[in-house]
């Protein structure tokens, strides 16, 4: 795998704005909850790709005092709302999975039920027939099948997309995951895999994200991917340039990192730069 070429591969999808219905809700453990959502009958699946760790929709929630749920229409491959409408609230979720039962698509969400916000509130009521809108995702990034060794850092946020990594990753590849939690009670159950090891770091005490990046350490080859927190995650982009991942004394390597939220912000946009 010294040869690994690390290439990550983008796919196009055209826009879609999907109503959905809560038709199963199970707590997976701790603070998270797994929420599985059928599309109404109709709509267009769930583009469903192979290793694309990282695809998300963004939910619409209801209005949270009118119950009123208002989705855009799309209208050249944007959303559209007439005039004067207000526009729902979102937030972005990873497509845990996909599945066809009563011939419409059952899209899994899991969701940290973490205290406040519009996503956190909806999940932690949820219940059968609830209705949310699901927009995109708009493209799939499949993640490089060749690694000598898979390295994946998380914080609760991401584990829906380790779960994918555990089961997605071609089998014989090693998979190293660490995953910070703010403590045991926030343990989740991760799918098995052989080649797979699995830490988890339960509070600050136990080290974080960059130390255990360090300690590993990186080798040519690795694919490093994190996302969680965006200064957690700045911690890990930095620890990871010291090591020369993706730098030439660490030829072939490469480094993903995702700020899924921050600290204090509401909403914060993922595609803004991590600092920010
Ligand atoms: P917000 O209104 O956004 O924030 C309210 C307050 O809560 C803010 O102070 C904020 O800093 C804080 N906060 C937000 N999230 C957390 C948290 N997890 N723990 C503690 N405090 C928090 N989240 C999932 O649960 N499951 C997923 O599968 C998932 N996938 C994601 C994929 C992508 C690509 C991205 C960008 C994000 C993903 N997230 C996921 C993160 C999720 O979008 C954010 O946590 C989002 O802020 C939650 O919205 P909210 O309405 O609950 O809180
Ligand atoms: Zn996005």
């Amino acid at each position: 795998a010294a040869t690994a070429a690390l290439q990550r591969s983008r796919q196009l999808h055209p826009l879609h704005v999907r109503r959905a219905a809560v038709s199963h809700v199970e707590q997976l453990g701790g603070r998270m909850r797994r929420i599985t959502l059928g599309l109404e009958a109709g709509t267009p699946p769930i583009p469903w790709v192979r290793l694309a760790v990282g695809d998300h929709v963004k939910v619409a929630f209801p209005h949270p005092t009118t119950g009123e749920l208002t989705l855009p229409t799309v209208v050249d491959d944007r959303p559209s709302l007439p005039e004067g409408a207000q526009r729902p609230v979102t937030r972005d979720y990873t497509v845990r999975g996909v599945h066809d039962a009563d011939q419409t698509q059952q899209v899994t969400i899991d969701f940290v039920v973490h205290g406040t916000g519009p996503a956190s509130t909806w999940a932690s009521g949820a219940r059968k027939g609830d209705v949310v809108g699901l927009l995109g995702p708009r493209g799939s990034m499949t993640e490089p099948a060749d690694a000598r060794r898979y390295v994946c850092l998380a914080d609760e946020t991401a584990l829906p997309a380790v779960g994918r990594w555990l089961e997605e990753a071609p089998a014989g590849i090693p998979l190293e995951v660490v995953v910070q939690v703010p403590d045991a009670t926030c343990l989740v159950p991760l799918p098995q895999r052989a080649d797979a090891r699995v830490t988890w770091l339960m509070d600050e005490e136990e080290g974080t994200l960059a130390e255990s990046l360090r300690s590993l350490p990186p080798e040519p080859g690795d694919y490093v991917w994190a996302a969680g927190e965006a200064g957690t995650m700045v911690q890990v982009r930095r620890a990871a340039a010291e090591l020369g991942v993706g730098g030439e004394a660490l030829k072939p390597s490469a480094l993903q990192v995702d700020g899924y939220w921050r600290r204090g912000v509401p909403g914060r946009d993922h595609h803004e730069p991590l600092e920010s």
